[in-house]
């Protein structure tokens, strides 16, 4: 199962793109029989029109996994974004959140919807979270806003833009 690298914003204002390394991290904990929910943050590097993810964090043992709900403890994942925040001289920062569904298709919760919509609201920075869910075939990717609006992502084809601009 491989899943999408390339993401676009509905406006097409803004590209999205998971480094392999991140699709390798997702893939390990897709949600197959009774395996429990897992998830972690997401760091990357911020461009005029672009997101580069070139991070995600691997469950810590501090946090709760069930099969229907991911507790992500902060200790663990807030220190390695401190770190690749000091090794990067603070071009890699943190971008979001991901977490597993046992969906083929995923769609989030009405807890998921109020948990980014509470992180996003408390970034200093104002920037929009990216939130992923990874499913069993597919992966759900939006941007929350400050004010809770989400921009759903689509899979962006390389194709299709080069078509375009011909
Ligand atoms: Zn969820």
């Amino acid at each position: 199962m491989q899943y999408v690298s390339d993401w676009i914003a509905s406006d097409d204002l803004l590209l999205l793109n998971f480094s392999d390394e991140v699709l390798k991290v997702f893939q390990s904990y897709v949600q197959t029989g009774s395996r429990p929910e897992s998830g972690g943050i997401l760091l990357g590097t911020v461009h005029d029109r672009g997101i580069l993810v070139t991070k995600a964090t691997r469950p810590s043992r501090f946090d709760l996994k069930f099969p229907y709900l991911f507790d992500r403890a902060p200790f663990g994942h807030r220190a390695i974004a401190r770190r690749q925040w000091q090794i990067s001289k603070g071009t890699v920062r943190y971008i979001g959140e991901w977490h597993t569904h046992p969906q083929d298709k995923p769609y989030p919760s009405g807890l998921d919807l109020h948990e980014w919509g509470r992180l996003a609201a408390c970034r200093q920075d104002g920037r929009s979270l990216l939130s992923v869910i990874v499913g069993r075939n597919d992966l759900y990717v939006a941007m929350t806003a400050a004010d809770r609006h989400q921009n759903q992502l689509k899979p962006y084809s390389v194709s299709a833009a080069i078509a375009d601009r011909c």
